[in-house]
C-alpha cells in the first residue's frame, strides 16, 4: 500500500466559505455558526484512493484574513496543491483571486520549478444574488493557469468532494 502525504492550501478572501469548506469536507457538516479564527486552521483527511494507494491530505486554511495579504513563505512551504476560493455574490472576492494566485505562484513551486496545481472554486452558488457570471470565471481561470474551475455550494454540499478529487487527481498525475 502506497501512502501519499499531500499538503494543500485553501486561500481566498475572508467570508467566502473557506472554513466552512474545510469543515464540510473533513467532518461532513455545515455549521452556520462556525466562527472565524485568527491564524491558520489545519485539518487532516485520509482518502482510500485506490486498492494500492492511500492519500493523507493536510489541509491548511488561512483564517481571519479579510482581504488579500501577501502570505508568509512558511505557509506555502511544501504545498503540493491549492484551492483558491471566492464567493459568487462578491465581485471583490473574485477580483482578489488574481492576487492570491500571483502570490502563490511567486512563493510556492514544485521541486521541478513548476507552479503547483491550483483549482478555482466559485462558492455559494445556491444564492440567487449571484454577480459573477460563469463566462468571466472561465476566462479568468484559463488566463491565470488554474487546472479547472468548479461551482460549489458548501451549504448544499454540492461539488465539495468532487472538487477535492479533481485536485488530488491532478497532483498525483504530476
Ligand atoms: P471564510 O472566512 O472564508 O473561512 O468563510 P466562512 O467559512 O467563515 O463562511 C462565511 C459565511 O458564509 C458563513 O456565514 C457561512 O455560513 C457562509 N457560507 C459558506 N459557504 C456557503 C455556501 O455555500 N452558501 C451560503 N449561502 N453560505 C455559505
Amino acid at each position: 500500500m502506497n501512502e501519499h502525504l499531500l499538503k494543500i492550501l485553501i486561500i481566498g478572501d475572508g467570508n467566502v466559505g473557506k472554513s466552512s469548506f474545510l469543515h464540510r469536507y473533513v467532518n461532513g457538516q455545515f455549521n452556520k455558526t462556525y466562527k472565524m479564527t485568527m491564524g491558520v486552521d489545519y485539518a487532516v483527511k485520509l482518502l482510500h484512493w485506490s486498492d494500492k494507494e492511500k492519500v493523507r491530505l493536510q489541509l491548511w486554511d488561512i483564517a481571519g484574513q479579510e482581504r488579500f495579504i501577501s502570505m508568509n513563505r512558511v505557509y506555502y512551504k511544501g504545498a503540493l496543491g491549492c484551492v483558491v476560493m471566492f464567493d459568487v455574490t462578491s465581485s471583490a472576492s473574485f477580483l482578489s483571486c488574481r492576487h492570491w494566485k500571483r502570490d502563490l505562484d511567486n512563493k510556492a513551486m514544485l521541486p521541478n520549478g513548476e507552479s503547483i496545481p491550483c483549482i478555482l472554486l466559485a462558492n455559494k452558488c445556491d444564492l440567487p444574488q449571484r454577480v459573477v457570471p460563469p463566462d468571466s470565471i472561465d476566462r479568468f481561470s484559463k488566463a491565470n493557469g488554474f487546472i479547472a474551475w468548479m461551482e460549489i455550494s458548501v451549504k448544499e454540499n454540492k461539488n465539495v468532494g468532487e472538487a477535492m478529487r479533481r485536485l488530488v487527481q491532478e497532483i498525483l498525475s504530476v
